[in-house]
């Protein structure tokens, strides 16, 4: 990892960069913290097509509540989450993180613990990894915490912020201890993040020409 500049200023520069190639995005689509949630959890290996595809089936069968997913079978249930692939995985994972949800007394539960605290407990649902932890926290429940995925992995490596095999801790706290903790903010890095990722920082034949972080990186000068 890269120790010989300012962090802070290089990722508002990032940001502002970024900010004026896409614009403000409105994430997390969803109509409710919910839904947030259910979308965290299935978007777990898979794109967010299939999660959309997954979603719209099981809301055009329920209202979707913790406690309408609970009353579903496990076929329905799985018949539902189908398109979002792993779906007896998922399934078993969404059923269980709705019986936790319940037991912490829901979103109003949820919100009465710390951000710390919060992380942690997440943490400890079966399923529940860091990104999606953290996607939940953000997202659903508005706390100033960065998510890191495979998209910001990239950009970052490209960058050459990152060699790419740190810890996802180490690059949590890179982001969140390098900017405000403000949960806008976070929302919209990571947003942009994914949008330039997909748009124009593709995996492969990325679009270098029409990204406006050629000065910034070193990927285009190595090729
Ligand atoms: S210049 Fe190319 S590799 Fe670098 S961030 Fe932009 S799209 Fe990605």
């Amino acid at each position: 990892m890269r120790t010989n500049k300012s962090f802070t200023s290089y990722f508002i520069s990032l940001y502002e960069s970024l900010l004026a190639m896409y614009g403000r995005q409105a994430w997390w689509p969803a109509d409710s913290p919910f839904e947030i949630m259910v979308g965290a959890i299935l978007t777990q290996n898979t794109s967010w097509s299939n999660v959309e595809k997954a979603l719209n089936k099981l809301k055009q069968t329920i209202l979707l509540t913790p406690e309408n997913v609970l009353l579903l079978s496990q076929d329905e249930l799985e018949h539902c989450l189908k398109p979002a692939g792993f779906f007896r995985v998922k399934t078993q994972r969404l059923q269980f993180y709705c019986r936790w949800y319940l037991s912490q007394g829901a979103y109003n539960g949820l919100q009465q613990f710390t951000t710390l605290e919060l992380r942690e407990l997440l943490l400890h649902v079966h399923g529940i990894g860091q990104e999606t932890a953290d996607d939940i926290l953000l997202y659903a429940l508005s706390r100033p915490v960065f998510v890191i995925d495979a998209y910001t992995r990239r950009l970052l490596q490209r960058l050459q912020i990152i060699n790419g095999n740190e810890k996802y801790e180490a690059l949590r706290c890179l982001f969140e201890n390098n900017l405000s903790k403000k949960v806008d903010l976070y929302n919209q890095f990571h947003a942009l993040i994914v949008l330039h990722a997909k748009q124009r920082c593709r995996k492969t034949k990325p679009d270098c020409k029409n990204c406006k972080l050629t000065e910034m990186c070193f990927f285009t000068k190595s090729t």
